[in-house]
């Protein structure tokens, strides 16, 4: 594979910003990866263990000459972090980003970016549950969807080298609108970790009348709600507060289907049961067919992709 950009700028070294550095070396895509996060304790963590060529003290340093500025920060602290960089963006330079939410994104980040730069927001559908400089590893976008989310004005030469950028890293890339992603996002990212949270909360709740056995016989289906409630706080904070109103519309569905449910238990139908179950299994077997999946039994433990 060979270079895309001259010189790339990480700011935020989390899981993602961590994931990409060590593709974009995988793969040669980038003469230099400079990378910039906010507290010290990162930055030395960085040094320690090679990610970034250069890992800089302040966010201005990163980006100066920087061809691609990635933001991967939470999705609320990307306006004040594209606020500060403002100035120091190389003219026909592209700002992306990595945020679970776009809309929000698009709002807080857009009117930061100068004349001459190109903003395109971007999504990997890759994750762990995992934070921080040393979670990341190289393989984490195999395969993986990118959704890039243009905006108004967005030049296709500069979307072609990004796009390219998230092929060279692994993932196959598709083009959405921002409030269509936020959306698709809410269905089968945002509105599944509240309801792991909640399950998790109530068997913590229920763990005190059950003195631990909910801990020491959690079953599979209880095992994945936990590694999935374990994801990032603040992460996840600002997915919820930012991605508000398609959220509430899918937990609106949920609550209906779940009252539906009970119903059924309640009256004792089977068959209204049977044929849901049917249903959702085969949506398994569809994720399954199209490679996001394998059907290998897991238990929880080799797992790596939330
Ligand atoms: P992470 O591992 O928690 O790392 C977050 C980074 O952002 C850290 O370097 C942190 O700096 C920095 N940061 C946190 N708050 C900040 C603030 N207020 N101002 C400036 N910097 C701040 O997070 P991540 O999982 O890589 O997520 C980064 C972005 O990717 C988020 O927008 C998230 O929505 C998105 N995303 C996450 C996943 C996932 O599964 N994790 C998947 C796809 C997209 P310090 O270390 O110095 O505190």
């Amino acid at each position: 594979m060979s270079q895309i950009y001259d010189r790339v700028a990480l700011i935020g070294l989390g899981l993602i910003a961590s994931s990409m550095f060590w593709a974009i070396k995988r793969a040669g895509l980038a003469g230099e990866v400079t990378g910039f996060a906010r507290s010290s304790e990162t930055r030395d963590t960085a040094r320690r263990i090679g990610l970034c060529d250069r890992v800089c003290d302040t966010a201005e340093e990163a980006v100066e000459g920087a061809d691609l500025v990635v933001l991967c920060v939470p999705v609320g602290a990307m306006g004040a972090v594209a606020q500060d960089i403002a100035p120091v963006l190389k003219r026909g330079a592209t700002v992306t980003d990595v945020g679970s939410v776009k809309r929000h994104v698009i709002q807080d980040v857009g009117p930061h970016v100068p004349d001459g730069v190109h903003f395109i927001p971007a999504h990997p559908l890759a994750g762990t549950e995992h934070s921080g400089p040393e979670s990341g590893f190289a393989e984490l976008f195999d395969n993986r969807w990118c959704l890039l989310v243009p905006v108004e004005g967005s030049a296709p030469d500069a979307i072609a080298r990004l796009r390219a950028l998230w092929e060279g890293m692994g993932s196959n890339v598709d083009e959405m609108d921002a409030d269509h992603h936020d959306l698709v996002l809410a269905v089968t990212s945002h509105a599944p970790h509240l309801i792991a949270y909640t399950m998790v909360g109530v068997a913590d709740d229920l763990r005190r009348v059950t003195d631990s056995e909910v801990i020491k016989y959690s079953a599979a289906g209880f095992r994945d709600f936990t590694r999935i409630a374990a994801s990032d706080p603040t992460m996840w904070r600002d997915v919820f507060l930012t991605n508000k109103d398609a959220t509430l519309e899918i937990l609106g569905r949920f609550t209906e289907e779940l009252f539906a449910l009970q119903r059924a238990i309640r009256t004792g139908d089977g068959e209204h049961l049977f044929d849901y179950f049917t249903r959702t299994r085969a949506i398994r077997r569809g994720i399954i067919d199209a490679g996001q999946d394998t059907d290998a039994p897991d238990f929880g433990r080799g797992k790596k992709s939330v």
